[in-house]
């Protein structure tokens, strides 16, 4: 019987971060997409151009860190690389601690960070 249990919540389990990350993903996807139109294809911090293919390596980031406030005129956005956005967040991680705003849906921005820690972490507790 135990064995059973474990894998249904196991098959819940992944099937709840397979979820969560398309949601992410599709998140991300609307944003980077309306981003990339209004910004010119350069990192925000190094100042690189990520003209044509190298444009995978364009990530949009938040500047106030919340992934939840896009306005469309991008305000609120900033394309950096992959390596100067990595920066940024780790750079971050203390102020953000003392703002206290650390929520999960802000800490899924870092592309080093895995955003479904938390939910893992809540869901081993459960059991
Ligand atoms: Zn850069
Ligand atoms: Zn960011």
């Amino acid at each position: 019987m135990t064995n059973i249990k474990n894998r249904l919540s196991e098959d819940k389990r992944n099937q709840i971060v397979s979820e969560m990350r398309q949601e992410e993903q599709q998140r991300q996807a609307g944003y980077r997409e309306k981003a990339l139109k209004l910004f010119p294809h350069v990192c925000g911090r190094c100042g690189r151009d990520f003209e044509g293919k190298k444009v995978r390596e364009l990530t949009v980031h938040h500047r106030d860190h919340n992934h939840d406030n896009n306005p469309q005129d991008g305000n609120n956005w900033e394309l950096l690389c992959i390596y100067c956005h990595d920066h940024e967040h780790t750079r971050g991680v203390q102020e953000d601690r003392i703002e206290g705003s650390g929520d999960a849906s802000e800490q899924a921005d870092s592309l080093s960070y895995s955003p479904f820690a938390a939910l893992a972490k809540k869901i081993s507790q459960k059991q």
